[in-house]
């Protein structure tokens, strides 16, 4: 975090332009008062109160993104009705750009800012109000002063109707549920609010004391939640070796179907299905959610790549490691469950198989190495288009195989000794207590080489920044696994294309059959050999490899016959299996591992 420091220069030209530090831009007080009179029609109406100025100007800004959700969503798009006053009269105020208003505080003191923010989007990183609930994340809400995110605010929350209950990390002011304070503004923008008549239960567990706020009701089990999430934070803490929070706020918004999350330094925002607890798969899912989420208080929220912090809410903050901030929490969030018995030995295997099935089916996987996938996140991963299955891997699925890797090198090559956990638990000491900062691409890799004891040139060249094959037996092996491709054997034909329920063709799979045939995006297909077509995957089911068909499509309201030559389905469907007769050494990696 940037502390305020004046340098000796900065008092002498402070003191030519006869300003005193105390007066200085950068030591305003600035409170925020936020009602819902119009709450049925989604929306935020928002006081901000700047005293203590003694500058002939200051701007206003709104951020353009949500840290941890890598796209630029311009949430000034939402502001309207903005106007400043003082002392009861207008202040000019004009917008200078798309999130910038330019205040004339020429000759006063402080400044009255008001403004609407319309909320109607329930996401983890966007806000809503209703006549049930408002869900603020703070990015898309509240306006900073431009020089001043080092600044504490105080928020005063006047409540809809009977909205009773405020759920966020952020400090009450006097114990008063509905006066919050922010010490700057990377944590007031790191602490969503969720304020209503939510069901809100809590536990202590690692030396913290955790709050569970539960809106949209649901068929969970507080009391199996409670001894559930209790285990997963512990294996968690376990890790790091402390917890670094004092008390940390669970927000999930149930709903028919929903799911996601989004995670803050001490608290997150989880999407689940409101039936989905009594469902023992989608149970699975919700703390598998609960595991990811939660493992980011360490793992990017402090541990950090050296872009993410001190963000820059204006831009586009770029890394070429998601994949060890998101993919790596998301291999976590596997092992986690195995490690708290939360998942067999079975269940956790057959989830790094999904990872791995969906990387290697993916043709992406041939075209965008791992680190580009990180870097433009921005412009791709969050903006996909029809043809993003063909050019991109997704840092999330690669980078959690890359994590299974890595265990499983390090393990080996120790003996068993050491983990990926003890170079989670290395660089968070070292970068984020010790030094205070992120890490570099190179520190990081030096923290794997520490531990694995053996220069990783060769691996980050194929698998980080190449775009070698994975060699997944290898690694495998190491605790008596392969891998089994049920199938390898099979002669199934396919079009090559996905389809919606309509026929209409949603992706073209690269060097596929309709790829190479020409179908395109859009197609509609209504007949197969001149024949009707309903159930297209049963009529393609029926063909043979190499069969020639004539597929009519519908494109642009007129008819097309296109030829096309069926091709074999490669699709990979990998289990991972033991191998008969492991070795001591082999069992022994698979002990340490797996915590058996
Ligand atoms: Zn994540």
């Amino acid at each position: 975090m940037k502390k305020l420091q004046l340098s000796a220069l900065v008092y002498l030209i402070l003191f030519l332009m006869n300003i005193s530090p105390g007066k200085a831009a950068g030591l305003a007080k600035i409170s925020y008062t936020v009602s819902f009179p119009e709450a049925q029609a989604h929306y935020v109406d928002v006081e901000m109160n700047i005293t203590g100025l003694a500058q002939p100007s200051l701007d206003v800004k709104m951020p353009v993104w949500a840290p941890g959700s890598y796209l630029v969503r311009e949430f000034a798009k939402n502001i309207e009705g903005f106007s400043v006053s003082a002392n009861g009269k207008q202040v000019s105020a004009p917008k200078i750009n798309k999130n910038t208003w330019h205040i004339n505080t020429a000759g006063l003191s402080s400044v009255t800012v008001k403004y609407k923010v319309y909320a109607f989007e329930l996401s983890v990183r966007t806000s809503f109000i209703d006549v049930s609930h408002a869900f603020l994340s703070t990015t898309g809400i509240f306006l900073f002063p431009k020089g001043m995110l080092n600044q504490p605010s105080t928020i005063t929350i006047k409540p809809y109707k009977d909205w009773n209950k405020v759920s966020t990390s952020l400090e009450m002011v006097k114990g008063d549920v509905f006066t919050r304070t922010a010490p700057n503004y990377d944590i007031l923008y790191d602490s969503p609010l969720e304020i209503g008549t939510q069901d809100v239960f809590d536990f202590d567990v690692a030396n913290t004391h955790y709050e569970v706020a539960m809106y949209g009701g649901g068929n969970y089990d507080k009391e199996r939640l409670k001894v559930d999430m209790a285990k997963i934070i512990e294996a968690e803490t376990a890790v790091y070796g402390e917890n670094p929070n004092k008390h940390y706020t669970f927000i999930v918004h149930n709903k028919a179907r929903n799911g996601g999350g989004l995670e803050h330094l001490s608290s997150t925002v989880l999407g689940a299905s409101r039936d989905g607890y009594t469902n023992e798969r989608t149970y699975h899912g919700f703390l598998s959610l609960v595991a990811h989420e939660h493992f980011h208080l360490w793992n990017v929220k402090r541990l950090r790549p050296i872009a993410l912090g001190p963000f820059d809410y204006d831009n586009e903050n770029y890394t070429t490691n998601l994949w060890i901030a998101e993919g790596f929490t998301a291999y976590y969030q596997n092992i986690i469950l195995r490690y708290a018995d939360l998942s067999t030995t079975e269940t956790f295997l057959g989830d790094m198989a999904g990872d791995i099935n969906t990387v290697e089916n993916q043709p992406g996987t041939k075209v965008q190495a791992l680190s580009e996938s990180s870097f433009d996140a921005w412009i791709k991963s969050y903006r996909p288009n029809e043809n993003s299955y063909n050019t991109g891997i997704s840092y999330y699925d690669k980078g959690a195989v890359i994590g299974l890797l890595l265990d499983l090198e390090i393990i080996n090559s120790t003996n068993g000794k050491s983990s990926l956990n003890d170079v989670m638990k290395y660089m968070y000491n070292t970068y984020y207590k010790g030094l205070k900062r992120g890490y570099t691409d190179a520190e990081f890799k030096a923290g794997f080489e520490k531990f694995a004891g053996k220069k990783l040139n060769d691996f980050y060249a194929k698998y980080i920044n190449g775009l070698d094959a994975i060699d997944y037996d290898k690694y495998l092996n190491y605790a008596g696994y392969k891998l089994v491709d049920e199938l390898a054997a099979s002669n199934e034909p396919t079009l090559g294309v996905f389809t919606n329920q309509r026929n209409i063709i949603t992706t073209v799979v690269r060097d596929g059959a309709g790829w190479v045939n020409g179908l395109n995006v859009g197609d509609q297909i209504t007949a197969i050999d001149d024949t009707p077509v309903t159930d297209l995957n049963a009529v393609i089911k029926g063909k043979k490899v190499g069969d020639k068909i004539v597929v009519t499509v519908s494109r642009d309201a007129q008819a097309f016959k296109i030829p096309v030559t069926l091709k074999r389905n490669d699709n990979v469907k990998y289990t991972v299996t033991e191998i008969p007769n492991a070795t001591p050494q082999q069992l022994a990696v698979r002990k340490k591992w797996l915590k058996l």
